[in-house]
C-alpha cells in the first residue's frame, strides 16, 4: 500500500486536525503517513493516537526552513526524537520569530495601504504556528487578494512585503535533525533550482531527496529519482497537503511504495 510522507496539520498551516488526516489517509487506502509540520512537533502525539486507532502507521517528522544567499530551502526531518528538549527549544525559537515576522508583514502591507488584522491572523493560526498561508487567508478575507496566489504576489519571496524567517543555513537544519536521530531529506527540490549544492549537502549529512511531490511534474520526479540513485540517497515523496490551506485536500496525491518506506526505516535503524 502507498505512503504519503509530507502532510501538515492545523498545528502548523493546514486546516486539518490529525484525526481528519488519519481518516482521509485510511479512506485513500494508505499504509503510512508522515506528519511534517513547519517548526512544530505538537501534532505528532495526537496523530500517533489516531493512527493507532485506525491501524495507520505514522512517521514523526518536521519541516524546517533554511536560507541561503539566494533562496529559502526546506528540510524535512524524519524519525526525529519527539522528546528532545533541545529540538523543542529550537522549534520554540523558530515559532517566536514567525510570530514577529507576521507582525512585520502586516506592517509592510499597511505601508502599501493594505490593512489587515494581526489578531485575525493569530485567531486563524489558533494553537498552530503562524505561517504565510494564514496571512494570505486574512488578505483574502480583507479582499486585498482574490486568491492565495495573488496574496503571495505581496508576501512571496519576490514580493514587496516578503519577510524572511529565522536565519539558519541548510547545514544547520541538517545538524538539528541529525542531532535528534532524524533523517534529513531535501523537500521539493524541483521548486528550488538548487541541484548544484546537493553534493555539498550530502557531505553535511543529507540523507535523501523528496523526489515525489505535488509540485513536481513527472519529468522532474524522474530527474530526482535518478539523482538520488546516483548519489545513493533515500527517495521520499508526499502530497505536502495543507488541507484547504492550499485549496483542496491532497492527501495521497503523491505517494511512495512501502518498499521505499522500508528503506527509510532501515536507514533510521542503522543510525541507532
Ligand atoms: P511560511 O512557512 O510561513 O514561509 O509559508 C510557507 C507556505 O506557503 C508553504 O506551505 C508554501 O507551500 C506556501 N507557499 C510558498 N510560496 C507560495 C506561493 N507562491 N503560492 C502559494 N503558496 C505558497
Ligand atoms: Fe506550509
Ligand atoms: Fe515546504
Ligand atoms: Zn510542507
Amino acid at each position: 500500500m502507498p505512503a504519503d510522507l509530507h502532510i501538515h496539520t492545523h498545528f502548523s498551516d493546514s486546516t486539518l486536525s490529525p484525526r481528519e488526516i488519519v481518516e482521509e489517509a485510511c479512506r485513500g487506502g494508505l499504509s503510512t503517513i508522515a506528519i511534517t509540520d513547519h517548526d512544530t512537533i505538537d501534532g505528532i502525539s495526537e496523530s500517533n493516537y489516531w493512527g493507532e486507532q485506525y491501524g495507520l502507521s505514522v512517521i514523526p517528522g518536521v519541516e524546517l526552513s533554511a536560507n541561503t544567499l539566494k533562496r529559502e530551502v526546506h528540510m524535512l526531518g524524519y524519525f526525529i526524537d519527539m522528546n528532545s528538549e533541545s529540538l523543542r527549544t529550537y522549534l520554540r525559537t523558530f515559532r517566536e520569530t514567525r510570530y514577529k515576522r507576521a507582525q512585520k508583514m502586516v506592517e509592510k502591507l499597511a505601508e502599501l495601504g493594505q490593512r489587515i488584522s494581526f489578531d485575525r491572523i493569530k485567531e486563524l493560526a489558533g494553537r498552530g504556528c503562524i505561517g504565510r498561508l494564514h496571512v494570505a487567508a486574512v488578505m483574502c478575507e480583507a479582499r486585498i487578494a482574490d486568491s492565495t496566489a495573488e496574496a503571495f504576489q505581496y508576501i512571496g519571496q519576490n514580493g514587496p512585503c516578503y519577510v524572511p524567517k529565522y536565519h539558519i543555513s541548510p547545514r544547520q537544519a541538517i545538524q538539528i535533525i541529525r542531532a535528534v536521530g532524524g533523517l534529513p531529506v531535501l523537500a521539493h527540490p524541483g521548486t528550488l533550482d538548487y541541484d548544484e549544492f546537493i553534493p555539498q549537502l550530502i557531505s553535511e549529512g543529507l540523507a535523501g531527496l523528496e523526489a515525489y511531490h505535488t509540485e513536481h511534474p513527472p519529468k522532474v520526479e524522474e530527474h530526482y529519482r535518478h539523482l538520488a540513485e546516483k548519489y545513493g540517497l533515500l527517495i521520499t515523496g508526499g502530497s505536502d497537503c495543507h488541507g484547504l490551506g492550499k485549496g483542496r485536500i491532497m492527501i495521497g496525491e503523491r505517494v511512495i511504495s512501502d518498499e521505499m518506506v522500508t528503506k527509510l526505516r532501515q536507514a533510521h535503524c542503522g543510525m541507532q
